[in-house]
């Protein structure tokens, strides 16, 4: 059995379904996503309608919490500001309705899923290096969590210690502990501008994160279109 896991599709339409055509060609029968399925980009409701009726495991980002809530934005940098006026704007009382009862944290089969931290999930902190990450292993009674928030793939491994790897590929081991950061299907911010997603290959107990081709055009085209800020469809051939 093989589960794709992805999260971060912040409204890209045309990423999401590129992560699900190249995860079904790679065997892929199961779904599961760790977030932020709304917010930045074009199509919030018909990305929570794939998300919905795939019935797959979901998590709440703080987009999608952001999203269903009347409180002021003034917090917020003007472009996160816009998009998430415009995007509160679109969704309709079955979507909030479904925002509002996701989780913070799931566990999938024998894997747990959160979309920022395991030892804050509700505050939105960010795990940017290894001793955030191992703040969050303490929390982590599963040998494998998938995460995201960062928008940056990354793999980190508790053995004795914990260490982030250079390699996109793990296979699972006895007695270490890991916590995969699925990196971003709608806006990738690692300076690849490919989405990123993660397959978890249960028979033979490795994870692979992928990078694919998509259609980033018609992904930008709709921003503008929507007149969501021009900046959001120009960071998108960046990957930032
Ligand atoms: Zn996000």
């Amino acid at each position: 059995m093989k589960y794709a896991i992805f999260g971060d599709i912040h409204a890209n339409l045309e990423a999401l379904e590129a992560v699900l055509a190249h995860a079904s060609a790679q065997g892929c029968t199961e779904h599961v996503c760790v977030g932020d399925v709304v917010g930045y980009a074009a199509n919030p409701r018909e990305c929570l309608d794939i998300v919905r009726q795939m019935g797959c495991p979901v998590v709440k980002g703080n987009h999608d919490e952001e999203a269903i809530l009347d409180t002021s934005l003034e917090g917020l940098n003007p472009l996160a500001k816009q998009a998430m006026e415009w995007t509160r704007n679109q969704l309709s009382p079955e979507d909030r309705e479904f925002l509002a009862n996701l989780k913070l944290v799931r566990q999938v089969r024998d894997f747990t899923i959160v979309h920022s931290t395991l030892d804050t999930p509700g505050s939105w902190t960010y795990v940017t290096n290894k001793f955030d990450a191992m703040a969050s292993f303490s929390y982590q009674f599963t040998q494998l969590c998938f995460y995201g928030h960062t928008h940056t793939p990354r793999i980190y491994v508790k053995g004795d210690s914990v260490e982030a790897l250079e390699e996109m590929t793990v296979t699972l081991e006895m007695g270490r502990k890991y916590f995969i950061n699925v990196g971003s299907a709608g806006q990738p911010r690692d300076g690849d501008w490919r989405p990123a997603y993660a397959i978890y290959d249960v028979e033979n107990q490795n994870v692979t994160i992928h990078r694919i081709d998509y259609d980033i055009q018609t992904a930008q085209d709709k921003i503008i279109d929507a007149g969501l800020p021009e900046m959001l469809a120009h960071r998108l051939s960046l990957g930032k």
